[in-house]
């Protein structure tokens, strides 16, 4: 199998090139991307070059539609736990860079529990384990640890249903493990493509090898992970160039392994301890932002969008609408942190520090879902089978009632009664949006069976 890499002067050349593209060929381009049929890596190039507002506005109308076509109104919903902060490297931008002289903490077994009893208490059911990378303080056995106490942990209303791990670049027989221990999807953000941007904000340690990292996606599908999700750290360099590098890196993946990212991030860069922000000339701006979200919406449009608490409330708000389709809610990223709020030394300032309860009703007063599913992946929709179910247009059936019933769970659960009702009203408006008959009877009954006290119904 070929590895991924990337050539430098080859996507700068393709930049330079397609300002040349006319008014013509852009708007071919965007007609096949309103046919939902994804685009190259070079029709890419052409949308990230257009200055032209009718182009621009035609990207948003369409990112728009992929949304509600491909996504409906549904939100997946997760939230991070940071489990150890030690950390070998030197990333210029990290708060957990090795030269920060602050007390660092890895959480014991009986630790991860009080995290996870906290967020269950929220209503979690997804979570996202993050790490920095220190093999003797945290080990690939630790990570595996972790994982196993979270699945072995039963509440009287729930479990955390899919833990998803973000953790540094590793080998293949440590992917085995991962893999072993049945992790949801394993997400690692390339930082940046650009070769020389990538080593000057990483100064020292195992991440500092490029290619090493760059190649971290082939490890994990020869150790059988089937699901990974990635990223850039916009701000580190060109975006342009950054966005490129993205999806090229999804075609080498479609190419090798016959399935693309499952889903992709977009963080920005944050203020945190020892970086500063005047530093970073390629800091990306809102508008910039916004329209690189829409461009990866149209070009890779089965793939998931994930964005953080990095941005804010009324960012989150723009970003839904044209492409995002999973954000976190009631993040704390310092270790131990939902459990103890007053630590220190988090990776990252967030940007948006409502409560889930808060954040779930700005969702539904936004006419969204939002949805605490993880039944893909314990029904074995993952890897090729996921995108053939999704591509062939199935997924509406399936995951907006599951998105409905595991609100309702929520909602019964953790909500008042004023929320309850809330929902309830969501629910009515919803029932009638589910095309088949069948599926409708199925979801109603469910919702029914939800409200005699049974749990963890899905499709
Ligand atoms: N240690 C692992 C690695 O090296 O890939 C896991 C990464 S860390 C827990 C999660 C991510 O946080 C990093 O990949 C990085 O993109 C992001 N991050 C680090 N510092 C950041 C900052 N100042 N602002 C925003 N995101 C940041």
């Amino acid at each position: 199998m070929a590895q991924m890499s990337i050539d430098l002067e080859y996507i700068n050349g393709l930049l330079e090139e397609a300002k040349g593209m006319t008014g013509e060929e852009i708007d071919k381009i965007l007609d096949k991307a309103e046919r939902f049929e994804g685009l190259n890596h070079k029709e890419v190039a052409g949308l990230l070059q257009t200055e032209d507002e009718k182009h621009i506005d035609r990207i948003y109308q369409i990112a728009g539609k992929i949304k509600k076509e491909i996504y409906g109104n549904r939100i997946v919903m997760f939230a991070p736990l940071y489990v150890s902060d030690y950390c070998v490297n030197r990333c210029r931008y990290c708060g957990y860079n090795c030269t920060n002289k602050f007390e660092r903490k890895r959480l014991s077994m009986d630790d991860v529990r009080k995290e996870v009893k906290v967020l269950e208490k929220m209503g979690h059911k997804r979570l996202a384990l993050e790490a920095g990378e220190d093999p003797k303080n945290c080990d690939i056995d630790y990570i595996v640890d972790c994982i196993k106490t979270i699945y072995d942990m039963k509440f009287k209303n729930g479990e955390i249903r899919r833990v998803n791990v973000n953790i540094a670049s590793t080998t293949v027989e440590n992917y085995k493990k991962l893999s072993e221990v049945g992790i949801g999807t394993y997400i690692l953000f390339q930082e940046t493509y650009h070769k020389p941007s990538y080593l000057e904000q990483h100064l020292g340690g195992p991440k500092r090898n490029f290619e090493y990292h760059l190649t971290a996606f082939d490890r994990a599908m020869e150790a059988g992970i089937e699901d990974v999700g990635g990223g850039v750290l916009f701000g580190l360099a060109d975006y342009k160039f950054e966005v490129l590098g993205l999806m090229m890196h999804n075609e080498h993946l479609e190419k090798e392994y016959k399935v693309g990212f499952h889903t992709v991030s977009v963080p920005r860069l944050r203020p945190a301890f020892g970086n500063d922000l005047s530093d970073y000339p390629h800091l990306v701006d809102d508008k910039d932002f916004k329209k690189l979200v829409a461009i990866i919406r149209l070009a890779i449009p089965y793939t998931g969008m994930i964005i953080s608490t990095r941005e804010t409330k009324e960012m989150r708000e723009e970003l839904l609408k044209i492409g995002i389709s999973q954000i976190s809610a009631g993040s704390n990223v310092e270790v131990g942190g939902y459990h103890a709020s007053e630590n220190a030394g988090a990776q990252f300032d967030v940007a948006d520090e409502r409560t889930p309860i808060e954040v779930l009703s700005w969702l539904i007063d936004q006419g969204l879902v939002p949805s605490f599913c993880t039944a893909c992946y314990r029904k074995g929709r993952i890897g090729e089978a996921f995108m053939k179910i999704t591509k062939e247009g199935h997924i509406k059936n399936l995951c907006h009632p599951n998105a409905m019933t595991t609100l309702y769970e929520y909602a019964l659960d953790y909500g008042d009664e004023a929320f309850q009702e809330k929902v309830r009203e969501v629910l009515k408006r919803e029932i009638n949006n589910i095309e088949e008959d069948m599926i409708r009877d199925i979801t109603a009954k469910n919702l029914k069976l939800l409200e005699e006290g049974k749990r963890d119904l899905y499709l």
